[in-house]
């Protein structure tokens, strides 16, 4: 059977406003108004299309399409090991786009008429959910905002914190612990890994501080602390994990994927592990992880905050792992800013949880489908190539001789392997 292939590949700019102003505690003194990121669609000879999404800030990846297309235009729209390899000769060049991946899987579920947690050997599955917030606040409003997520059925929840006065970060936790914790989960999400201070200062911590943090939570019985140092602090994090009563989870932003992350579960880096297929290698690697971790004895559960479209590629994967039974999913959710509207705008069917939890959806692929309309209006397409435009492509850039040759020599390559 001759295999699907990649016959055009667009990249699209979205950006989505939001309804109110929203304050990511990850970039501190950030007033973000849209939800942006890129979108790539990938079609077929005989029409499946598979979509992904990465989070962007402005038009870095204006000319990234020059990579993708000459890289995967005529290969397998199925060969997950081709694309892999494809991404990883492009991250050769300094920068990563696992993001572009999950596309494919999409492509594979469709054609197998099967969503990707089954094709990766998952069941059917209600997975229950945190409501996971983004910005920082002061205790009594976050004890209102909790209340909030309790009534709407959640039973756990993500706090963030940190002050530059470690006093400031601890009384949060112990008065959001008095005031919910006999009813409600507490994570607290420190955001260390990768700190960002372009705008304004963020503090930094160290595992001294660490340390007092994680004493403070235990005693008030927090679940878990996410992120309470430098994602690269290898030997900290260790020590940290080893002395902490209270769970350490991160690895969200790990680019460098199965590799790193490895090496971090054979170090005890966490103990629970929260790679995001986006950044972290794709479905492929991300899958894996997932089962080093299941044969380590930690917990995964993945990180979504990016946007609709990456929370279901990673909502597939906690379903495939097996993991949905065991650690509640981050579900991202800060009204007035960031809500299900915005983060999930250019979907058909948003991801609405009911009670705190959600059913898989039974659909082929990721599991969505995109609205046309809403991607028409908050969606600029600023590449697309496929077979026709890419022998223009080469001739532009490289002449008649050079682009000659390199086909002899592919067609070479195609005809020794069929
Ligand atoms: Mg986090």
């Amino acid at each position: 059977m001759l295999l699907p292939t990649i016959a055009r590949i667009e990249l699209f700019h979205v950006a989505i406003p939001l309804p109110a102003r929203f304050y990511p505690s990850w970039i501190p003194g950030f007033p973000q108004t849209e939800n942006r990121f890129d979108l790539v669609k990938i079609t077929t000879d005989d029409g499946v299309e598979g979509y992904s999404a990465g989070p962007a800030l402005g038009r870095e990846r204006a000319g990234l399409g020059d990579l993708l297309g000459p890289y995967l235009i005529g290969e397998g729209a199925t060969d997950i090991a081709l694309v892999q390899q494809r991404l990883r000769e492009i991250s050769y060049l300094g920068w990563r786009n696992w993001w572009v991946e999950p596309a494919f899987w999409d492509i594979k579920g469709k054609i197998a008429g099967k969503p990707v947690y089954e094709l990766l050997g998952g069941k059917p599955c209600r997975v229950p959910l945190y409501a996971s917030t983004g910005e920082l606040k002061n205790p009594a409003a976050r004890i209102e905002e909790a209340e909030a997520r309790y009534a709407e059925g959640f039973r756990a929840i993500k706090l963030r914190v940190h002050d530059f006065d470690p006093a400031v970060d601890e009384r949060h936790v112990i008065e959001v612990a008095k005031a919910v914790g006999h009813k409600m989960k507490i994570g607290v999400d420190v955001n260390q890994a990768w700190r960002v201070a372009v705008i304004a200062d963020a503090p930094l911590w160290n595992l001294d501080r660490a340390k007092r943090f994680a004493d403070v939570c235990a005693e008030v019985g927090v679940a878990w602390i996410e992120e309470p140092l430098p994602m690269d602090a290898y030997d900290d994090l260790t020590a940290l994990t080893a002395y902490s009563r209270v769970p350490i989870a991160g690895g969200e932003l790990h680019t460098q994927g199965l590799a790193e992350i490895r090496m971090m579960i054979a170090r005890r880096c966490y103990r629970i592990f929260q790679p995001d297929a986006i950044f972290s290698g794709g479905i492929a690697q991300t899958i894996e992880i997932s089962r080093l971790c299941r044969e380590a004895g930690l917990l995964y559960t993945p990180h979504t905050w990016t946007n609709g479209i990456g929370f279901a590629v990673n909502l597939q994967l906690m379903a495939a792992s097996g993991f949905a039974g065991e650690k509640e999913l981050e579900y991202p959710i800060n009204p007035p800013g960031w809500t299900v509207e915005a983060r999930d705008g250019i979907l058909e069917s948003p991801f609405r949880h009911e009670k705190g939890s959600l059913e898989m959806p039974a659909a082929p692929g990721l599991g969505f489908t995109i609205d046309r309309k809403a991607l028409r209006r908050h969606g600029k397409r600023f590449f697309v190539m496929d077979k026709k435009r890419l022998v223009w492509f080469s001739l532009r850039n490289r002449g008649l001789k050079v682009s000659m040759e390199m086909d002899r020599v592919r067609k070479a390559r195609k005809a020794a392997g069929d």
